[in-house]
């Protein structure tokens, strides 16, 4: 506890990795300095009350001032929209930006919290499948660290600190294969909400759980995996793992291969990336390895989860094509979860925005911003 002096922002507090990580720094004394969310202010009064941080910002600006009314007895300062959240980053002197905010909208947080300077845990992957050239290289150019708190990357981040980057052979990302893991495309039609929802290792938010389904997110965590490692796609493969204790692993020339396990929780990998270079005393349950009794490994189904080729197309394809990927794939979700579209439409939506959508490369952030735009546009007038 006494390794634990930095100071962080928390941006995206109220979604299922923000609860944990607020949870985290509150057991370990970490001081955060700021908190943001997008109108989640019950559960934005509760984490105020309990972290007193400096700032607060809220997306939503009429809940912002609601917020403002019912904290009005704290020392805590509530800003308000887009812009309120960009000065809390700019008044800031936290050293990290936890960033767990879900979507494209977390990607200017990032690049505002990079040219702060602030070292960034990153929990919001759709950051680097969107704009991973531009916000690797604003790290590079402002000499900040991205510490993975995506569980695969975590584990390879960890994994890697055994060899050097020449040295690599393969990054083998595990997948738990989702809640339809052994179905045939046929049997992909009339799948509810409700059973997509069911993730059979990981307790996540709505989005990712729908990602996890389709294997979406496997995709992006190729994309991921090759911007903050610098390998490209070919070096990264995936392997369905049921059990979700191996993490990630790492294959070096010699033929070594290191995997980082541990119990599937996201907090683990929320501990690893604030503690960073150091690790924490957890006293919590570990690893029962003979209660799991064995850790079984598949290829993964291509032919019926065809967004994980899909996404290794679009990332060598480049420019804006990774972006238009994501745009497609949130706009389809978020149809899905309002019961406008069926689950096997999300496979062909995404599909059809990749294929058809012009091309361009070396795009500019504002390039990007109106691709994504345009996609998720396209997709809600079907
Ligand atoms: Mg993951």
């Amino acid at each position: 506890m006494e390794k634990q002096s930095k100071k962080i922002i928390i941006l995206g507090s109220t979604g299922s990795v923000g609860r944990q990580t607020v949870d985290v720094a509150n057991s370990y004394s970490i001081t955060v300095d700021g908190i943001a969310a997008y109108q989640n202010i019950a559960c934005l009064e509760e984490q105020i009350r309990m972290l007193s941080p400096r700032y607060c910002a809220v997306l939503n600006e009429e809940a912002a001032k609601d917020l403002t009314v019912r904290t009005a007895d704290t020392n805590t300062q509530i800003l308000s929209g887009p812009q309120g959240l960009l000065h809390m980053i700019e008044e800031s002197d936290a050293d990290m930006a936890f960033n767990s905010i879900m979507g494209r909208a977390g990607l200017e947080p990032t690049l505002a919290a990079i040219h702060r300077g602030m070292d960034i845990a990153l929990a919001n992957k759709e950051t680097l499948v969107c704009a991973g050239e531009l916000v690797m290289q604003a790290a590079k150019e402002n000499n900040v660290k991205i510490l993975p708190v995506d569980s695969e990357h975590s584990a390879i981040f960890q994994c890697l600190l055994s060899g050097k980057r020449e040295e690599v052979k393969h990054l083998l990302l595990t997948a738990s294969g989702g809640p339809f893991l052994g179905r045939k495309k046929d049997e992909l039609c009339g799948i509810t909400k409700e059973q997509a929802l069911k993730h059979p290792t990981w307790s996540m938010g709505q989005k990712i759980s729908i990602d996890s389904a389709t294997m979406m997110n496997k995709g992006f965590e190729i994309i991921e995996a090759c911007h903050l490692f610098g390998v490209s796609a070919d070096k990264v493969e995936v392997v369905v793992h049921r059990e979700s204790v191996i993490h990630s692993m790492v294959e070096f020339t010699d033929g070594c291969v290191m995997a980082q396990m541990g119990v599937p929780d996201m907090r683990s990998c929320v501990r690893y990336a604030l503690f960073y270079p150091d690790r924490c005393d957890y006293q919590g349950e570990g690893l029962n390895l003979a209660a799991l009794g064995k850790l079984t490994f598949y290829a993964p189904d291509e032919e019926t989860f065809t967004l994980l080729p899909l996404a290794r197309q679009a990332y060598v394809a480049g420019g804006l094509l990774p972006c238009v990927l994501n745009a497609a794939n949130e706009a389809a979700v978020d149809l899905f979860l309002h019961d406008k579209i069926g689950f096997t439409d999300i496979f062909d939506i995404v599909t059809r925005a990749v294929q058809t959508y012009p091309n361009q490369k070396a795009p500019t952030l504002a390039q990007i911003m109106q691709a994504d735009q345009q996609v998720r546009e396209a997709v809600k007038e079907g």
